[in-house]
């Protein structure tokens, strides 16, 4: 059974292969870090985090990992100023940046989305010099311009040689947007060529940009960023996934396709992946609306992050979905009922009996998963193992346990018995200690942590405790 993927370039699903041997690049647009995150925006972070999951304990894939950090721009820079007025520009977008950085990290972990699982999060101000580079690339092959100081990406000279609206194209067909055409369309939206470098205005912060033979002093536009980390990160292109919410496909996504074929000549990705809106009320969760939840508000009105984490991993990632408190609830419910199974399967005795095994439950999770990351049919799979007395509670246990691994929420009661898979992974770590292979015992101690569990040394001996408690 292979993983079938959703390909937004082909518009169906398609049987994942990676490119390179068994490794898997995976790029995820990151945030930009002028605010607290809302739920819309952590949910398109969980769905890349389940993929995450699904590719590397599921199908056993090695994935690197990339998230950036946009760090810079309009907003980055206006909200800096007006935090930070006394300071240089520089070091006020720094201090600001820096301190919603952290939070969205925070975020993150607090819904089990764990930071050393990234291979890199580079920021948008430490990788200037990747940008210029392919912007360099992208005027020495007559398709980017320089006008007043700033420096443009042309469609026109682009649509020569290349497609451009692969992903747009696409989206627009299947929205069917009844008497506007998809030309019109593109038109529209591309009347004025996209900005690779903006010049320097009064009071920004900027960077110096030597192309021929000028100095031009300003800051990079939004769209060259991802294109030039995701090189930088993985080096060879085509990479394997790229994801992000579906208003990325256009311009965002679109234009990091033609910047990487009009700079490095090579299309950068071979999947593109996206998730639905999450909606309030029928409406996108957006800050513009003001119709938006962060964590913390949906903690303040009694949610837990687990319940928050299980409620959007457990609706599929192509619909949309409406956030409201009750569906919150009924989450928590559901989970609750797993949990509470656990705990009373803990309680019973093991009966000499012998009981049915669970590969066909498993098996049918696996179906689930690979189809797309069916996660609620996969969640309902794993309701049918509530039956009492029926399988065998070590192999059902173990299962429980693998599956909120992928779900990125632990089904087990907390005060249940520490895993058996767990003690022997920290008796293994005890023992690479005791020989001084600190590598293998980090590896070991971060495989522990994939299971929710922390370990601490006691002299020679350990100590493993919960996350949650
Ligand atoms: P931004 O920081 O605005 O670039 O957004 C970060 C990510 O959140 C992007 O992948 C967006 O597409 C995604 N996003 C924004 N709003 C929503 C929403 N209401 N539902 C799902 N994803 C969203
Ligand atoms: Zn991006």
């Amino acid at each position: 059974m292979s993983l079938q993927l959703f390909n937004t370039l082909t518009r169906k699903k398609e049987e994942f292969r990676p490119v390179r041997d068994n490794r898997v690049d995976f790029y995820s647009c990151g945030p930009t870090v002028y605010n607290v995150v809302h739920i819309g925006n952590l949910r398109s972070f969980l769905f890349a985090d389940t993929l995450y999951r699904w590719l590397r304990y599921g199908l056993g894939h090695d994935v690197r990992w990339v998230m950036n950090i946009t760090d810079v721009d309009d907003k980055t820079i206006r909200d800096s100023k007006r935090d930070h007025p006394e300071k240089d520009p520089m070091e006020a977008l720094t201090l600001f940046t820096r301190k919603y950085e952290e939070l969205f990290f925070d975020n993150l972990k607090r819904l089990h989305i764990e930071r050393e699982n990234f291979y890199k999060n580079p920021r948008a101000t430490e990788s200037i010099e990747e940008m210029q580079e392919l912007i360099r690339l992208i005027v020495e092959n007559g398709i980017g311009y320089e006008k007043e100081g700033s420096v443009y990406f042309s469609l026109e000279k682009h649509l020569k040689g290349a497609q451009y609206g692969k992903l747009v194209n696409l989206r627009l067909d299947q929205l069917k947007t009844g008497t506007r055409s998809l030309a019109d369309e593109i038109e529209k939206e591309n009347v004025q060529d996209f900005v690779l470098w903006k010049a320097k205005k009064e009071g920004e912060p900027a960077w110096d940009f030597h192309l021929n033979g000028k100095n031009l002093p300003g800051r990079p536009g939004w769209h060259i960023e991802c294109s030039a980390m995701a090189k930088a990160a993985f080096e060879e292109f085509p990479f394997d996934i790229h994801s992000g919410g579906i208003d990325l496909q256009f311009p965002h996504h679109e234009d990091e396709i033609a910047q990487s074929l009009a700079g490095y000549k090579k299309d950068p990705v071979r999947y593109w992946v996206h998730n639905e809106h999450l909606l309030v009320n029928g409406e996108k969760m957006s800050k513009s609306l003001g119709n938006f939840f962060t964590l913390d508000d949906l903690k303040k009105k009694g949610h837990s992050e687990d319940a928050i984490r299980f409620f959007l991993v457990t609706n599929h990632y192509r619909t949309k979905l409406n956030l409201t408190e009750e569906a919150i609830e009924a989450s928590a419910a559901g989970l609750e009922r797993i949990r509470n199974f656990t705990r009373e399967v803990g309680k019973m005795k093991t009966t000499p009996e012998k009981r049915e095994g669970v590969s066909g439950i498993r098996d049918k999770f696996i179906a689930a998963m690979n189809d797309d990351l069916n996660t609620p049919k996969a969640v309902s799979v794993l309701f049918e193992l509530l039956v009492p007395g029926r399988f065998d509670p070590e192999e059902r246990m173990e299962f429980i346990i693998f599956a909120g691994k992928i779900l990125g929420v632990s089904l087990v009661a907390i005060e249940q018995e520490i895993p058996r898979e767990v003690i022997a992974l920290a008796e293994k770590r005890k023992e690479a200690r005791k020989n001084a292979e600190w590598a293998l015992s980090d590896e070991l101690r971060k495989e522990i942590e994939s299971f929710g569990y922390i370990v601490r040394d006691q002299g020679e001996d350990f100590e493993l405790i919960h996350e949650s408690s």
